[in-house]
């Protein structure tokens, strides 16, 4: 690999455009920077959301092994496009002309809207064509036993920890379909409403049935009752879940997740939990 600058805010270079192609090849360029040679806030932000999804610690500074992350994910597409017969050039990690022409051409290909960057939907059709669980297409639900059968086990006994103590609890969603995922996203980007999340479909774990969001209820009505939600995120967490009031970066309370240690691009890529 040859040697690549230490980029961070206010660098000005064209591997700053360099980084931002490929950061927003792999479908990363949720808060829309533009592509240039300004290492700007936008920049940072995602490099830093990048280096957590990747768990590389978050400095928002693209040194040695950032570069290097996101190189080898670049490579490992364009050698998937080149095996499956779409031309994207020598694998050298840069998501550039041939790359993106090579996306949309697959796009086409598979009825896919012609983006040119590996949305979670062209990957999964890259990377698992024949998957027959069939996730995208599931709909979405509010019962625990939308969930993966390990996860909605744990929700149940989350749920009967809340209930020995005292504590009024709801499920308010469980498996979420892709598509009101995708709807979430929209919302502050190409819909009105603020921003809640960034997420696509197949980038939740919701859409794996791997997450679900939870509430307290007093008098028939959800509470923001924090202390509560508290109290319930320890028992979340005493029975092995991972609670969103946990979070580093995005705190989310409602939420609790159980993963298998997989990353959402592991499942978009075709792997399971194996029990
Ligand atoms: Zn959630």
């Amino acid at each position: 690999m040859p040697t690549f600058p230490t980029l961070k805010l206010g660098s000005h270079s064209p591997y700053v455009k360099k980084l931002k192609m490929d950061l927003n090849g792999l479908s990363k360029n949720y808060n829309n920077f533009t592509i240039n040679n300004i290492y700007d806030l936008k920049t940072k932000d995602v490099v830093g959301n990048f280096q957590d999804a990747v768990r590389i610690p978050r400095d928002g500074i693209v040194g040695l092994r950032t570069w290097k992350t996101l190189i080898d994910k670049v490579k490992i597409i364009q050698v998937k496009l080149n095996s499956r017969g779409y031309h994207s050039g020598n694998p050298d990690g840069w998501f550039g002309e041939t790359t993106i022409n090579a996306v949309k051409r697959f796009q086409r290909d598979n009825g896919l809207y012609e983006e040119g960057v590996i949305n979670p939907r062209t990957r999964v059709k890259l990377f698992d064509p024949h998957h027959k669980d069939n996730f995208e297409n599931r709909p979405s639900s509010n019962d625990i036993r939308s969930l993966d059968p390990y996860v909605s086990f744990l929700a149940s006994e989350f749920l009967r920890l809340t209930r020995a103590n005292n504590l009024d609890v709801r499920i308010i969603a469980a498996f979420r379909s892709w598509d009101e995922e995708d709807g979430l996203f929209a919302s502050g980007r190409t819909k009105p409403g603020p921003i809640v999340t960034n997420a696509r479909g197949g980038d939740s774990y919701h859409n794996w049935g791997l997450a679900f969001d939870a509430s307290p209820i007093e008098n028939g009505k959800l509470s923001n009752d924090i202390i509560k939600i508290k109290k319930m995120g320890k028992l979340g967490e005493q029975v092995g879940l991972e609670w969103g009031g946990s979070f580093k970066s995005i705190v989310d309370y409602p939420h609790y997740q159980y993963t298998f240690g997989l990353s959402t691009e592991e499942l978009l890529n075709g792997k399971r939990p194996t029990k």
